[in-house]
């Protein structure tokens, strides 16, 4: 059960109880399927919008027990695609504003969080992303050079030297490195925790222990009851698959993390982190960690394996091969983490479209709306999520609902085997990848193309 193995649980410190489940058919303005923070904070701008609205959660487990209250805690700008795919299908403005949008959902996650006092453990310190050898130091260069290209650089994103790289965080083999301002370390748990319960003393009812069988245009099926509505909401994300007719919607791919204990000052004086920035190296095999507020480190990373048929279980929570290949990255690159335990080990589902681009959108004539598919960056995009969400139910035509990604729709994926087959050999080809760049210096790129095209 990693959900209550994880750091976030231990370190909550909240009311876990799950609320009441549905207790028979009910009729609502707007049904949202799924209480993390996509469900949540569309839930949260709806009533914003419209305090009259009679709005219902419905959640399998409890709020928060999904990717939400498991995750690596980086509130960031980062979002799937990249600037330079969007600039290159939809143009340099769209580029720029679905930055500059992504950068103001960083702030308003923080905003809120102050707002409906929340201690969230928000603190704004960027993100550091390490090049740890010289093909990782090219791709740094691309990357500012393509944030450059397509965007003018509105992220502000920096190429640093070694010294510099190494003011933020003293890992080892540090050739250089990149910076963005834009990232916030929070605690994902009480994030998704304190949400659901504004949104309920606001009105809003939310319905635990309680998995919907059926998600169609205007109805929720429940075992329990039905929730009638106007507008249905899809919420789902890495669990989408186990709804019918969605099984080929979105991939649930596995993230795991581990924690270690509370670090002594000393430790601290050799790894950095002095303003918690989240931090990474740029190998193709996404790690990230973060600095917590009881001085841990929180450091997780890509690399499980894709389970046959898109199944979601507790048990692929934790795989000790993975679990143990996190560690020995993390004491790598942070030496003096060896000395000191790994307390906790968990993980949880992502969804993952078979294009790797995010999106949300809302069809008016079926009432029927849905955001997902972040890839492992939805901390931050899922509020820009429910804002938009939100605007659009409510039939409002601006900046936000122009987006680049509003609307946007992914093809399925391929049916078992070659699901399974292609997912699974895109990511030895990504860690194979990572090898040999370490070996040869040298980007490896055709590798990273083909994971690509086989759907990793
Ligand atoms: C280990 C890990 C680390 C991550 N690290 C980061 C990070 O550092 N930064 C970042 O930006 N992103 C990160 N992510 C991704 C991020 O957590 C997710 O993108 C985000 O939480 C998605 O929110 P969501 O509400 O859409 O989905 P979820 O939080 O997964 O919520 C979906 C909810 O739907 C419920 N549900 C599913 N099926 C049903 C059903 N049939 N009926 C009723 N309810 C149902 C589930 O129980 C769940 O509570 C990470 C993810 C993981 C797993």
């Amino acid at each position: 059960m990693a959900f209550e193995d994880s750091l976030w649980h231990h370190t909550a410190q909240l009311d876990l109880a799950p609320r009441a489940s549905l207790p028979g058919d009910v009729d609502v303005d707007v049904a949202i399927v799924g209480a993390g923070y996509t469900g949540l904070w569309t839930a949260y701008y709806l009533h914003e919008q419209d305090p009259a609205l009679r709005i219902a959660v419905v959640e399998r487990e409890i709020a928060g027990f999904g990717a939400s209250g498991r995750n690596g805690g980086w509130c960031s700008a980062l979002f799937p695609p990249a600037s330079v795919a969007i600039a290159r299908k939809h143009g340099r403005d769209a580029a720029v504003a679905m930055r500059k949008a992504m950068h103001g959902a960083v702030v308003e996650v923080g905003r809120v969080a102050d707002a409906e006092g929340l201690d969230v453990h928000y603190a704004r310190g960027g993100t550091i992303q390490l090049a740890r050898n010289r093909a990782q130091l090219t791709r740094a260069r691309e990357l500012v050079e393509d944030e450059e290209r397509s965007t003018g650089n509105v992220e502000g994103l920096e190429l640093l030297s070694k010294e510099e790289a190494e003011a933020h965080a003293r890992g080892t083999r540090v050739l250089g490195g990149t910076y963005t301002p834009h990232c916030a370390a929070v605690h994902p748990l009480r994030l998704v925790r304190g949400l659901a319960d504004r949104v309920e003393a606001r009105g809003v009812s939310i319905y635990e222990r309680t998995p919907a069988v059926e998600v169609r245009p205007r109805e929720v099926v429940t075992a329990g009851g039905t929730v009638r509505a106007d507008v249905v909401v899809r919420a789902t994300e890495g669990y989408t698959a186990s709804l019918r007719g969605d099984r080929r919607r979105l991939v649930p791919l596995y993230s795991l993390m581990i924690a270690t204990e509370p670090l002594p000052a000393s430790a601290w004086e050799q790894i950095g982190l002095e303003r918690r920035q989240t931090f990474a190296d740029l190998r193709h095999m996404r790690i990230y960690g973060q600095r917590t507020a009881d001085d841990r480190l929180a450091f997780g990373g890509r690399g499980a394996p894709y389970h046959y048929g898109s199944r979601v279980d507790p048990e692929f929570d934790r795989d000790g091969r993975v679990h143990a290949a996190l560690r020995e990255v993390l004491v790598d690159l942070f030496p003096v983490v060896g000395d000191y335990s790994v307390t906790h080990e968990w993980g949880g589902a992502l969804g993952i479209p078979r294009d790797w681009n995010a999106s949300v959108g809302f069809d008016r004539a079926r009432g029927f709306g849905w955001g997902g598919g972040y890839v492992g960056d939805g901390v931050a995009t899922t509020n820009l999520a429910g804002r938009t969400l939100a605007r659009l139910i409510a039939g409002e035509d601006d900046e936000i609902t122009r987006l680049p990604w509003v609307g946007h729709r992914s093809r399925s994926w391929e049916p078992e085997p070659l699901r399974w087959v292609g997912v699974n050999c895109g990511r030895l080809l990504m860690t194979t990848a990572d090898r040999s760049e370490a070996r040869s210096g040298k980007p490896a790129r055709r590798a990273k193309a083909f994971a690509r095209f086989v759907g990793y």
